[in-house]
């Protein structure tokens, strides 16, 4: 049977900025009208929640999970403790939301949002069907409230909404709160469906340029498909071993108008859209940033036998060899690795172990990928093995990984050793 997710969008950008220099406003709540009604009142350090929805562990939780979140937001955008300390949010959790309406107890400049709104120290939520998903938007709303409260803006759409699901993405088990998140597995996130839409639309030959992400959320309100974009980039360089520090810097300036242009200038432009391809294509639950970076280097024209040493346990890797489209070429690879499985640590070699596949190729075999800044190559690989010739498609520098899960990378060993030679008729 196929199931069916229910994706999720979250929230509508926030159209303000500037609200930490204001008094902090909240609407006034009457507890004995409101509990006549059936709204009751969650109380915790940085948070106050109203809800009519009956007491359960996980809504009652909701205010301990949210200062939790407070420590871990302060932490990251570099927030000192005692700045923090005083900093609460009014919030309302709604199941039935004419009750909130009659008591005019949701936000006027945006009363018809779809699931979830922040607005300075105000934040709303529509009942969610899954816990998970319910506790993710209040962290996203949370990051929205902190980062304007604190950043005094939040930057343009991709940057403010991928931020927001950047830290909303969460794991919160035995009490202990971790965000930011990278699920391992779907059953950990009900509801959320980010990856999914991403591996989707790479499927159908519809991933989003970097280019296009940026412009996301600049005018409209995002649709569920453009919150996963932004999730992606924001994850994409939060996790990246080399940009990481770059990326994070960016907080900086989320107030000014040109945030984009410094965007693109803080970044290798070329390299950030070549390792953006290839996170696209290969993105998945569990996905191990720090093996899946590339590795890079400089082209040089391909001697008559060059050898290069291929790691088992990284994403794509430069050969250097820069090849000319239309011009055939042999590569030979030999080596005796170890590719990590669930089923244990397997002896493998370049054409692979055919007891398992991954991606439509045995898991371990050598894959190459001519690398043009026109097209994707990293999405749809050759299949090299221990020995093919082939046909350069274009101009460009060949890359190559052994086949594996994106997720499985950190346990394998060894490496392998790829020779190229351009055939005698190409000279
Ligand atoms: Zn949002």
């Amino acid at each position: 049977m196929r199931l069916t997710l229910l994706l999720l969008s979250t929230c509508l950008a926030l159209a303000f900025s500037n609200c930490n220099a204001a008094t902090p406003k909240y609407r006034q709540v009457d507890d004995r009208r409101v509990g006549q009604v059936g709204i009751r009142k969650i109380v915790g350090r940085h948070l106050w929640l109203y809800t009519d929805l009956p007491a359960s562990n996980a809504v009652d939780e909701l205010p301990l999970v949210f200062d939790k979140a407070v420590e871990q937001w302060a932490d990251y955008f570099g927030i000192p403790p005692l700045r923090v300390a005083h900093w609460q949010m009014q919030g309302f959790l709604m199941q039935d939301r004419a009750k909130f309406a009659t008591l005019n107890l949701l936000p006027e400049t945006k009363s018809d949002f779809v699931n979830g709104y922040a607005q300075g120290y105000e934040l709303w939520l529509n009942e969610q069907p899954s816990e998970y998903y319910r506790r993710h938007l209040l962290l996203h709303e949370g990051t929205h409230g902190f980062m304007h409260a604190f950043l005094g803006a939040a930057g343009p759409g991709w940057y403010s909404e991928g931020m927001a699901e950047l830290l909303g993405t969460h794991r919160w088990k035995d009490a202990q709160l971790q965000l930011g998140y990278m699920p391992s597995d779907r059953k950990q996130v009900p509801m959320w469906g980010r990856i999914k839409l991403i591996r989707d639309a790479n499927q159908n030959g519809e991933p989003l340029e970097l280019e296009a992400v940026l412009g996301l959320g600049q005018r409209t309100a995002l649709t569920t498909d453009q919150y996963a974009w932004c999730w992606a980039l924001c994850k994409f360089l939060d996790t990246h071993p080399h940009w990481q520090t770059k990326f994070r810097q960016l907080k900086l300036h989320v107030a000014e108008r040109d945030f984009n242009q410094r965007f693109l200038e803080t970044f290798d432009r070329a390299m950030l859209q070549t390792e953006w391809n290839a996170f696209v294509a290969a993105l998945d639950y569990g996905y191990e940033p720090e093996h899946m970076a590339m590795v890079h280097k400089a082209t040089r024209i391909v001697g008559r036998q060059d050898a290069v040493t291929i790691a088992a346990d990284r994403g794509w890797q430069a050969t250097g060899w820069q090849l000319e489209g239309g011009k055939q070429y042999t590569i030979t690879a030999e080596g005796r690795y170890q590719i990590a499985f669930d089923q244990g640590p397997w002896p493998c070699e370049p054409g692979g172990v055919t007891l398992r596949y991954h991606a439509g190729h045995p898991l371990g075999m050598l894959l190459g990928a001519i690398h043009s800044p026109v097209d994707n190559a990293f999405s749809k690989p050759l299949a090299l093995g221990t020995e093919r010739t082939f046909e350069a498609e274009r101009d460009g520098q060949l890359y190559l990984r052994v086949n594996d899960s994106p997720a499985q990378l950190s346990d394998n060993q060894g490496s392998l050793q790829a020779t190229i030679a351009p055939k005698a008729e190409n000279r």
